[in-house]
């Protein structure tokens, strides 16, 4: 099987600003930003998308999304408030079939999505 992009980030083949990493998620900067501060964190393992997650990554699941808050908070977001995304298939608007969530902040943002 062929590396995913966020694969191929985590094994610096292709350069991105790293915010945090550990033995199982990276987070970093997205490439085309949607707010002032937008970064993604992923399992380094490559799970498609939410909708294929399975029971036994229930710890990596709960990790990533412990990570998601820490990288939050380390970004100075936690006292303003943010919002973490995950999309979904076509109709959820993915475009990378690696498992990732956005954490967006710095500026008020609307709901619902349009
Ligand atoms: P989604 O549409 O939820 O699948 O999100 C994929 C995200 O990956 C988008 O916000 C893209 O801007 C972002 N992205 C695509 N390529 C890169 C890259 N090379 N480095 C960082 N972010 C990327």
């Amino acid at each position: 099987m062929s590396k995913t992009l966020f694969e191929k980030i985590a094994a610096r083949e292709i350069p991105a600003e790293i915010v945090y990493e550990d033995d199982k998620v990276l987070a970093f900067r997205d490439i085309n930003p949607q707010a002032p501060t937008h970064i993604l964190i992923v399992p380094k393992m490559p799970i498609p998308r939410i909708a294929e997650a399975e029971a036994g990554d229930n710890e990596l699941l709960g990790h990533l999304l412990l990570k998601a808050a820490e990288v939050a908070e380390n970004e100075d977001l936690k006292s303003d408030g943010y919002r973490l995304v995950i999309n979904n298939g076509r109709n959820g608007g993915e475009s990378v079939p690696h498992l990732h969530v956005h954490i967006l902040g710095g500026r008020a943002l609307k709901w619902p999505p349009g």
